[in-house]
């Protein structure tokens, strides 16, 4: 019998498996940083944060080098030394300028394959919204970088999907053609034409709730989003159509769901 395979949603994009014993982390991110820093400053991860919530990991992906997906890895990767995240050329010099040893970060490329057992990854293109027009959030990175980094050093060369084989199941994190169990996804980039593709039994939607807002606060849809709750009811209504019995999940934030025949079981967070 195959171990259990879980999965607890950190809030914006960050997802934590849990497979056995075994803990794969894709884009975690606690720390958001206030709206200010878009502009100003330097934030520092909110470490006492992270280890509290996670404390403990094997294996990081990060999809891009945008902060809300980076900036908190530094902080896993030095509570966790036997750990390796695997990133864009963009991410992993990021991390080295954040005094990540080279031994903890793998440069990734789409089409790769990945074997971080008991996981076996496929790394694929993945899509990114459309950033405003001056925005300096994407391309080379600055010449000269210090830590801890602006917001804007954070800056998006590629932009992965991630294919997971765990266990029993298929997992498909971002929006590729790529046939899965389980889909986790942005909603609202996500095409009726991609859905029948992907044909997925679950849906989770992440990325969609606010991320300059503290964690400590209750969880708020994007400002950019005010008919949120409308249109993720849209989502679930073309979903459903386009694949009747598919269920769309809400995750809640740290709650621990498990996969089983049934595809889910909500047990109590941790
Ligand atoms: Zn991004």
């Amino acid at each position: 019998m195959s171990a259990t395979l879980s999965f607890r949603w950190l809030g914006v994009a960050g997802i934590e498996l849990m497979l056995g014993e075994h803990i794969l982390l894709i884009d975690p991110f606690l720390t958001r940083p206030p709206l200010h820093y878009l502009r100003f400053g330097r934030p520092v991860p909110d470490a006492p944060r992270i280890v509290r919530h996670v404390p403990r990991c094997d294996y990081i992906l990060v999809s891009h080098a945008h902060y809300d997906h980076l900036m908190d890895v530094p902080v896993l990767l030095r509570q966790n030394p036997q750990a390796i995240a695997c990133g864009s050329p963009n991410a992993c010099r990021l991390l080295e300028v954040a005094g990540i040893p080279e031994h903890q970060r793998r440069v990734i490329e789409a089409h790769e394959l990945l074997t971080l057992s008991p996981f076996a990854v496929r790394v694929l293109c993945g899509t990114h919204v459309n950033l405003p027009p001056g925005f300096r959030f994407a391309g080379r990175l600055p010449d000269k970088l210090r830590y801890p980094l602006r917001l804007s050093d954070y800056r998006m060369d590629e932009c992965f999907a991630f294919y997971l084989e765990a266990g029993d199941y298929r997992l498909l994190y971002g929006e590729a053609p790529q046939p899965a169990d389980v889909l986790f996804t942005a909603p609202l980039r996500l095409s009726a034409e991609m859905l029948k593709v992907i044909c997925p039994r679950l849906i989770i939607p992440i990325h969609w709730d606010r991320f300059f807002r503290p964690l400590d606060k209750p969880i708020r849809p994007l400002p950019g989003l005010p008919r949120y709750t409308n249109s993720l009811e849209k989502f679930r209504q073309m979903a459903e159509t386009t694949l009747p019995g598919v269920r769309v999940w809400m995750p809640r934030l740290f709650e621990r769901c498990k996969l089983t025949a049934m595809l889910l079981d909500v047990h109590l967070s941790s």
